[in-house]
């Protein structure tokens, strides 16, 4: 109980799109390398994620659905240094008390896949056998049926689905390496095919636009402990596309953003920004990443120094237009 309630208590459940940044998330951190997104009505009807990662295990099949049991977080002190990107162990029991969610699972070294069923607030009685390729499949039906005032703040099914396909492409731009498809309705709408470091601008235009491929400036700097790599658009180009990473977790940080702006600034002045994908990789007990719950926000133990790091990094690769 007291890891739990040192762990601010977030709401991770605002809208289908949240959904389904829970259930990727735990994708990558089961290793997935290829993972299939299948949305129906916006979210609202179904969400089904599936995966080629480690499975889960009969024996922990319900418990992967009760609050707070998480396998990825053993003692307070991991709270320090997180890697995996969920570790709150409350995502798969809110998600479930608020749909009708059915977890199917095979472990490579498990003979048969499992099956276990939650609706609304009655957790999984029963586990089942079911056919299931090794890996992991999370359906949710019926998103907030038993929820009718957050059922009212859902927005169009169009509107919806595009929250989510923003958050795919965020996470697409997190991990090169992952194949990623999204359907909407039974339609293919993105197919990223994973892709090796060298070849990672394209997956970065493909989500940002050709523009990444065909006029931004890559730049590496800094060394172990602070580095950062990054594509920017030159000046006066009108993609605006701006996607900023830390060590691996797409952010919208105020520090990040604000030294991104400044070294635009320091270079050609009062200028529209344009579009960048800015990763930054920094020594993970110099940053706490449970400030904020939907987990946008970092605090850096040296905001200075990481801050003019960023502006002096970024100031490399600000270009004039046509240059
Ligand atoms: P957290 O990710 O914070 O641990 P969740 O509620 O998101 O909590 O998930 C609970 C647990 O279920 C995870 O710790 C993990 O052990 C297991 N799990 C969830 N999704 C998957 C998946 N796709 N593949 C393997 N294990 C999973
Ligand atoms: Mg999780």
């Amino acid at each position: 109980a007291r890891l739990a309630n040192q762990i601010a208590a977030g709401e991770v459940v605002e809208r289908p799109a949240s959904v389904v940044k829970e259930l990727v998330e735990n994708s990558i951190d089961a290793g997935a390398t290829r993972i299939h997104i299948d949305i129906e009505r916006g979210g609202h009807k179904l969400i089904r994620i599936r995966d080629n990662g480690k499975g889960i295990a009969k024996g922990e099949l319900t418990l992967a659905l009760s609050r707070h049991a998480t396998s990825k977080l053993k003692s307070l002190d991991d709270l320090e240094c997180i890697l995996s990107l969920g570790f709150r162990g409350e995502a798969l029991a809110s998600i479930s008390s608020v749909s009708r969610l059915t977890l199917s699972s095979k472990p490579a070294e498990q003979e048969t896949a499992w099956q276990a069923f939650a609706e609304g607030r009655d957790m999984a009685v029963q586990v089942q056998p079911t056919a299931h390729p090794d890996g992991t499949t999370i359906e949710v039906k019926d998103l907030f049926f038993n929820t009718p005032a957050r059922r009212k703040f859902l927005r169009t099914e169009k509107t919806e689905f595009s929250h989510i396909d923003e958050l795919v492409k965020r996470i697409a731009l997190s991990r090169f390496d992952v194949a990623i498809t999204l359907t909407h309705n039974q339609k293919v709408v993105r197919q990223y095919r994973a892709r090796s470091k060298e070849d990672g601008v394209k997956r970065v235009a493909q989500v940002g636009g050709k523009d990444f491929e065909q006029q931004a400036t890559y730049i590496e700097s800094g060394s172990e402990g602070l580095m950062l790599h990054a594509w920017v658009l030159p000046v006066g180009c009108t993609n605006s596309a701006q996607y900023t990473y830390v060590n691996g977790r797409m952010m919208r940080d105020k520090l990040i953003l604000h030294a991104i702006r400044q070294a635009f600034e320091e270079v050609v002045g009062e200028q529209e920004v344009p579009g960048f994908v800015v990763y930054l990789e920094i020594d993970p007990r110099q940053v706490d990443v449970n400030v904020h719950p939907a987990k946008h926000e970092v605090r850096f133990h040296q905001a200075r120094l990481v801050h003019d790091f960023i502006v002096q990094a970024i100031k490399q690769a600000v270009m004039p237009l046509n240059s």
